[in-house]
């Protein structure tokens, strides 16, 4: 067994009360002393002002100064993230994502799994894991250690771990990308509903697949026979892929980086070869949507990035949403079928709401929601952290 450093964080009277309710993090406001000699990093233990104890956790310099990984005194060693991603496992097994037809889902995300910080995504035999505190950058390795003994060689053969971009400059941390198992000869087509996506983890956003929007995509699926289908912010075209299976009378897929645009094409060749009824453009949105002709698409995807990314650009992000929206119900045929999504957490799903509806108000037009979507279940919301909603979705019918 490993022992925790003792570090020992007292917090402020009354600071207590949000912990004893097992929200994972401590606002630094919430503390009274950090002690000496403390790094970024860290394993803290969290008492009350009354010297109770309340749980163990990240340090980190910063707003959240400490993600709980537990709120019983335990030893955060390998062990431990053997149990916490054994059950993370169990219940995505329970979910039925790991079949003949589907090994790609996320195996752990961050509090909704209790571990704050951590993401891991599965794409067949390879996962990847991405540290989003200086906490789990640290203990990557006993990560990596639990999670092959958790999946095994059988499930498990390369591990990408890709924290570039998503820790806080720190010197001395290194946060580059890395193969921490495998890394050759490996196969980076993984199925999703039985179709195949080639995932770039290596130079693709996020961990290089969005897998959030499996269900979403699966419903678009149904809607989509003899439609003419637009799906906005593509990226690696899933959506598109969905509704030329489901029978789409044409796709036309946009993004703005060509990059992505390119990683459409290549997805659409792998499921269906040379398919004429597709067509992707490298383009801003906005202002193709602009200049496309009205009434051409039956169906319209908007899946933007998130616009607000912290609380303090909610207002331009709300615009924004009203914007784009107005700008596909502007677009849209009669009896079109609009799918408008938002994945920026800093947003409520009422904000959002309100955003298309002040759009629907502009465009006069009738509009019933049909669905009201969400993040899948491989991506579940710690009841104690409702923070962790963050994908939000409409499903509007458009006369
Ligand atoms: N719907 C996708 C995920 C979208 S991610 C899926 O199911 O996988 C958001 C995408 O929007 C990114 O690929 C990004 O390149 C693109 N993007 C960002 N700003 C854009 C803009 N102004 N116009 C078009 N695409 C944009």
């Amino acid at each position: 067994m490993e022992t925790n450093k003792a570090n020992s964080i007292i917090l402020r009277p009354k600071k207590d009360e949000s912990l004893k309710r097992f929200h994972p993090w401590v606002f630094s406001g919430a503390i009274a002393r950090i002690p000496q000699g403390i790094e970024e990093g860290d394993i803290v233990q969290v008492f009350s002002a009354n010297g109770e104890f309340l749980g163990v956790g990240h340090y980190q310099i910063g707003s959240i100064s400490v993600r709980i990984l537990s709120f019983a005194d335990e030893t955060i060693d390998v062990d431990f993230y053997i149990r916490r991603i054994s059950s993370a496992y169990k219940m995505r097994m329970e979910l039925g994502l790991q079949h003949a037809g589907n090994n790609t889902f996320r195996l752990v995300h961050g509090e909704g799994d209790n571990l704050p910080g951590l993401i891991i995504d599965i794409y067949g035999k390879t996962a990847v894991v991405q540290a989003h505190s200086v906490g789990m950058d640290t203990d990557k390795d006993k990560i990596v250690n639990a999670l092959q003994h958790v999946l095994g060689k059988e499930r498990l053969e390369n591990i990408f771990y890709k924290s570039e971009g998503t820790l806080p400059f720190k010197a001395g941390i290194e946060t580059g990308n890395d193969y921490l198992l495998g890394g050759q000869n490996i196969d980076s087509v993984a199925l999703e509903n039985g179709l195949k996506f080639n995932i770039d983890w290596l130079r693709g956003q996020k961990t290089g697949f969005f897998v959030d929007q499996r269900e979403n995509r699966r419903l678009l699926e149904k809607y989509a026979a003899g439609k003419n289908v637009l799906n906005m912010f593509c990226y690696t075209g899933g959506f598109s892929v969905y509704a030329l299976r489901g029978d789409a009378r044409l796709v036309h897929s946009v993004d703005s980086s060509s990059k992505a645009v390119s990683l459409t094409d290549e997805n659409v060749k792998l499921n269906f070869g040379n398919e004429p009824r597709h067509t992707s453009f490298s383009e801003d949105a906005f202002k193709f949507l602009k200049e496309s002709a009205t009434d051409t698409y039956d169906i319209i995807i908007l899946d933007p990035p998130a616009f607000a990314k912290h609380r303090g650009a909610i207002a331009n992000a709300l615009q924004g949403y009203k914007r784009l929206n107005l700008a596909a119900l502007e677009k849209i045929k009669r009896e079109g079928i609009l799918f408008t999504f938002s994945c920026s957490q800093a947003i409520s799903k009422e904000q959002f709401r309100l955003a298309v509806f002040s759009a629907a108000v502009i465009s006069g037009r009738k509009v019933r929601i049909l669905h009201q979507l969400t993040q899948p279940a491989d991506h579940p919301i710690n009841i104690y952290h409702p923070e962790g909603e963050y994908l939000k979705g409409l499903v509007l019918f458009v006369e």
